[in-house]
């Protein structure tokens, strides 16, 4: 099984992909390197804690803070005052639910994202990188089999069809929850 065969396997079984970087014959000239910075520099920001709670305002500085922001969007006091509302009014694990789908949901999109921009490289190049230093890389040509791209657009009808459930859930959790 050459590496975009595993590559897509792993996608299909919703393994982590081994890391590769690809690059498509005819973007040669692109540097992938750069790309990669880019779009980290980005996730970055989204991720770093801002200074005040987006919900209370309150100053985010603790260690605890910054796991609830990563996690929920909001601070340490405000998910504790979540909590607690949620538990007197029975509604703490339908809540959970809704957590559960949210991640189930944001999977899904990355695996159809990924899938999606495999099927658009079509015949490539797997880069990989040798030597920091040197800038050396090895470089892999493949030709994908038609065979694999059926199967690709099988599992994008399906992870179509289950986002789908997984959307019709949550509106129900929504509406059980009243938009907490
Ligand atoms: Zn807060």
């Amino acid at each position: 099984m050459n590496q975009e065969d595993r590559y897509l396997r792993d996608l299909l079984t919703g393994k982590e992909p081994e890391k590769k970087i690809f690059v498509s014959m005819n973007e040669e000239k692109k540097k992938p390197k750069g790309n990669v910075e880019s779009d980290l520099t980005k996730i970055m920001q989204e991720v770093r804690m801002p200074w005040f709670c987006p919900k209370c305002n309150k100053v985010m500085k603790s260690r605890l803070d910054d796991k609830m922001w990563k996690l929920f969007d909001h601070c340490f006091d405000c998910q504790q005052q979540l909590e607690h509302k949620l538990r007197v009014t029975g509604k703490y694990e339908i809540w959970e639910k809704k957590k559960f789908y949210k991640n189930r949901k944001a999977a899904i999109i990355e695996q159809k994202e990924s899938i999606n921009n495999w099927l658009q490289q079509g015949d490539m190049e797997i880069v990989e990188p040798v030597n920091v230093d040197t800038g050396y890389v090895h470089v892999e040509k493949h030709v994908v089999p038609d065979g694999m791209k059926d199967e690709a657009k099988d599992a994008l009808k399906e992870l179509d069809s289950t986002l789908l459930e997984v959307e019709t859930i949550l509106k129900e959790l929504n509406a059980e929850l009243d938009g907490e």
